[in-house]
């Protein structure tokens, strides 16, 4: 057990193979706060990560404060980025959260920089800022601060009902920047969700956070992403969630199916085939030759939601797409609501990564 010795707040500068490879480890650390959960606090060099050029995604810089996420979505598509570290896609993930805990101060020096266009930056496209691991940091204060004060518009996209801790922050960023906040909503089914996002704050908790957003004046989009095939797809589901989306007050909609990449896919599959084993032959003929349900599906998804979104009053900001057919800011906004793919150089590159991996994910099923 690799985390055998770990004393409640010790310091292991060494703890893994993986993370000893990063010279700016500063400790490894767990709290009876976050039982399981171990912290490993970096110092960054920046905060500011580059969107590389000519990608699906609408904003050219990401700042992601946290890797790994204690919100454990089943789902999550960043998962494969843990194994940089010799982390695993599964329980490491869930469970071994990188913290860059001086990001807020080099944040700063970013912004300061003559070379600093104060263009667009996205807050939520790799893991959680607002993930449990915020209420013991309190990292996003200060990068609010620092994007407000340095003009930089910035948009947040997140599960966590901490966000509305920061709410008087943000307003008052408001009056300098254009800020855009979106909630990610995808089940509106509490026992599947309890299962599904086991480390999120309930539905109805973060449909309460929505509506503070809006009570405090901004425009809040909502993120149904990913739609399950068979799980959460019923007219009935959809129609249900809309309306209480549009009862928090949310103004946008935005969905997408679900996506299964390597790495994520046998996550997934491990879900199904414990809580949902009668769906396993369904989902099986949907994502057994790659990562994107098929067109059909998604037509189909398509004709039974954008009617309810007109239906009930919201504006939708992009729907679901096809991989490589042109539309790709929908796909970019990929299954759990994150921007995940702008670490994929292009659509048909992130096609032809899902085309090799078929042939040994099968049989995952
Ligand atoms: S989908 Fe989002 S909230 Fe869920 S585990 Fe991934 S980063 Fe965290």
């Amino acid at each position: 057990m690799r985390w055998e010795g770990q004393a409640l707040e010790a310091t292991e500068p060494d703890t893994l193979p993986g993370l000893a490879k990063i010279s700016n480890l500063i400790r490894s650390v767990q709290t009876p706060e976050f039982a399981g959960v171990t912290f490993h606090e970096v110092a960054a060099k920046s905060a500011l990560n580059k969107v590389p050029a000519g990608g699906p995604v609408p904003f050219g810089w990401t700042i992601n404060p946290y890797r790994g996420c204690s919100h454990a979505c089943v789902y999550c598509f960043a998962r494969p980025s843990h194994r940089y570290l010799e982390l695993d896609a599964g329980t490491d993930f869930d469970t071994q959260v990188i913290v860059k805990v001086n990001v807020a101060e080099v944040l700063r020096r970013d912004l300061a920089r003559p070379s600093w266009a104060g263009e667009h930056v996205a807050l939520g496209t790799n893991t959680d800022p607002y993930q449990r691991a915020e209420g013991r940091y309190r990292l996003m204060p200060g990068i609010i601060s620092a994007l407000a004060e340095a003009r930089t518009p910035f948009s947040i996209l997140t599960k966590g009902t901490l966000l509305r801790r920061d709410l008087p922050l943000l307003v008052d960023a408001a009056r300098s920047v254009d800020i855009q906040l979106a909630m990610s909503i995808a089940i509106f089914d509490d026992d599947l969700q309890s299962t599904m996002e086991p480390g999120t704050p309930t539905t109805a908790a973060r449909l309460s956070t929505v509506a503070a957003a809006a009570d405090a004046g901004f425009r809040v989009s909502v993120f149904m992403m990913p739609i399950l095939p068979f799980l959460t797809d019923g007219e009935a589901h959809l129609d249900a969630a809309l309306a209480r989306i549009k009862a928090a007050g949310a103004t946008q909609v935005t969905y997408s199916s679900l996506h299964l990449r390597p790495g994520v896919k046998e996550w997934f599959a491990r879900w199904l085939n414990t809580y949902r084993p009668d769906l396993t032959p369904r989902y099986r003929r949907l994502y057994g030759d790659g990562a994107y349900a098929p067109k059909d599906y998604r037509r189909h998804l398509a004709s039974v939601i954008r009617p309810l979104i007109a239906a009930h009053g919201l504006a939708q900001a992009e729907a679901d797409a096809v991989p490589g057919s042109g539309t790709a800011r929908a796909e970019a906004r990929d299954g759990n609501g994150e921007w995940r793919r702008a670490r994929v150089a292009s659509q048909a590159q992130a096609a032809m990564q899902v085309q090799a991996a078929a042939a040994s994910e099968s049989a995952l099923f």
